[in-house]
Formats: structure tokens, sequence, C-alpha cells
């Protein structure tokens, strides 16, 4: 990988994570995302699944707080974000995936309407709503059952997120 296409990479992971687009990571946007979620799904706050949502999204956020925020005022810029994260991005994906598990598993349990795990088309909402364009998003959910039993499986969407973060630097 050259070194434009990491600069675009890694600006594309940020943008993800900085969901209002305000140029810095923080709380509000994790929380943003969790509420985004639940309209999507039409389910409240205060229910079960939207009180572990929430709880989810918190240690989501501490947790790359703990690894990013380096000056501690609370607040990811791009600027930590290239040197506090993208090193833990490239190094290990499958573990920086794993602060985001609680949070991915609470999105599961919004997003599973019958029980039986998320469809693939459920997956897509999720996505969208996280401001991932319509037709990739289908792309992606299709792609995450990659079993096609028509649902998709914790596993399944930790490893899918963890090989969305791993991203090579040029000099790797
Ligand atoms: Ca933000
Ligand atoms: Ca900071």
């Amino acid at each position: 990988m050259d070194s434009a296409e990491y600069e675009r990479k890694i600006a594309a992971r940020f943008a993800t994570f900085d969901q209002d687009g305000n140029g810095y990571i923080d709380r509000e946007d994790f929380s943003a995302a969790a509420k985004a979620v639940l309209a999507e799904f039409g389910t409240t706050a205060r229910s079960d699944k939207g009180q572990a949502l929430f709880a989810g999204a918190e240690a989501f956020w501490q947790g790359m707080a703990g690894i990013a925020d380096v000056d501690g005022d609370q607040r990811v810029t791009r600027e930590e974000f290239i040197t506090g994260a993208a090193k833990r991005l490239r190094d290990n994906p499958q573990r920086f995936a794993e602060i985001a598990r609680p949070f991915l598993h609470a999105v599961i349990a919004v997003a599973d309407e019958d029980g039986g795990g998320p469809t693939p088309d459920a997956a897509a909402r999720v996505l969208r709503v996280l401001g991932t364009p319509a037709e990739l998003a289908g792309q992606v959910a299709t792609a995450l059952d990659g079993d096609g039993d028509g649902r998709i499986s914790e596993e399944q969407i930790l490893s899918a997120f963890a090989g969305y973060c791993g991203v090579e630097a040029p000099d790797a």
C-alpha cells in the first residue's frame, strides 16, 4: 500500500468513528451511534436492549480513549487517532476489535428482531444508519453472511470489524 492509499484508509476509519463529523472522536459520537441504531429498530433507550447498547457504546469509547486520547482531554483528534490507534489497528486488529465487542453484541441484540440472529437485511440497516452508503451497506451485509444461511453471527461481525480496522502502514 502506498502512503496516499494509507492516508485515504485512515481518513475513512476516522470518519467512521467521528459520527457527527466535527473533526474529533468523543463520547458523543458513540452515544449518537447508539441512538441511531435504537431509532432504526424502534427500540427505546430505557429498554434492557437500549441500556445494554448505551453501556456498550460507553465501554467502546473508554477503550478508544485509553488507546488514542494521548493528552487526556476526552477527545481523539485525527492526529491522535493516527499516532495512537493506527499502530494498534495495524499490529493487532483482532485485539482492537475486542474493545468493540460489548457494543457489537448489544447492536446484534437490537437488530435481531426474531431471536434467530440478525439477517443481512438488518445488518445493512445498521450499517446505513451508521453512515455507510446504502449500496455498500447491502454488499457488506451480504458478504457478512459467509455461509449463506441468512443469519449473521457475532463472530462473523467481530472478525469483519477487525478486518475493516486492520490498516497496513506503508512502512509496515
Ligand atoms: Ca465527533
Ligand atoms: Ca485528546
